[in-house]
């Protein structure tokens, strides 16, 4: 069996390879393990290897987390769907958001920010394939929304993330990043400024890091395959 270790060094090892083939720097692509369903002692072994921004999709489970390795001063980076009566548990225990998609949860995660701690980091998620089933706002409605969480005091606007329908084909999946990757130009254009690209998984990350991603989040190439989701 492959060691956490081992398997992290390979993940690291294919973004470097996609950003040097598609002449990117390695050091321009952050990596998020998304730790989701994981035990913290698995969170450990990959935190131990020198991994330190980790990724959940639900609330109670990744707080519980942070709670327990809090000794680590890990970067936690909330990715899932987030209902209002869950933000003030975000706003104290994550990082990061990755999913915003409307603005009254940005307008609670904002006033709910603990003064303590800098502004939460947030990326609005688009929804570049236009599923009905999946998060994220339409490309249309992006520049509005980031113009309104720009202007909110406790949140920095980051940039977009995006979950694209799932293809096994390199340019199919390359062409669904290159649209977040132009809306973000066009955003930019308009004067909102943002650092981040969140494109990418265990099975696409080497298209997105073609098409720009800054940040690729990546599960089961580092864990293996989850039994639950
Ligand atoms: C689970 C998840 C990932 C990681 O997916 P893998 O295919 O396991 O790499 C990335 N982003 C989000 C939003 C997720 O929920």
């Amino acid at each position: 069996m492959t060691t956490l270790p081992a398997k992290l060094q390979a993940v690291l090892a294919r973004i470097a390879a996609a950003a040097r083939q598609f002449g990117r720097k390695p050091e321009e692509v952050r990596l998020l393990a998304v730790s989701k369903t994981r035990s913290t002692d698995c969170i450990r072994a990959v935190a131990a290897a020198g991994q330190l921004a980790f990724g959940e999709n639900h609330v109670q489970e990744g707080v519980a987390k942070a709670r327990e390795l809090s000794a680590l001063t890990l970067d936690w980076h909330f990715i899932g769907s987030l209902q209002a009566n869950k933000t003030r548990l975000v706003a104290e225990n994550f990082a990061w958001v990755h999913s915003l998609d409307r603005l009254s949860i940005a307008e609670r995660l904002s006033a709910q920010r603990p003064a303590s701690l800098p502004p939460l980091s947030v990326c609005l998620q688009v929804n570049v394939s236009g599923e009905a089933s999946k998060g994220g706002v339409a490309p249309g409605a992006a520049t509005p929304l980031a113009q309104a969480i720009a202007a909110l005091p406790r949140l920095r606007l980051r940039g977009l993330m995006t979950i694209p329908r799932p293809s096994k084909d390199f340019l199919e999946q390359r062409h669904a990043f290159r649209r977040l990757r132009e809306l973000a130009e066009q955003m930019q254009a308009t004067g909102l400024q943002f650092d981040t690209l969140s494109m990418g998984m265990s099975d696409d990350l080497e298209a997105a890091v073609a098409e720009g991603a800054t940040l690729v989040r990546v599960g089961t190439a580092i864990f293996g395959e989850r039994t639950t989701a």
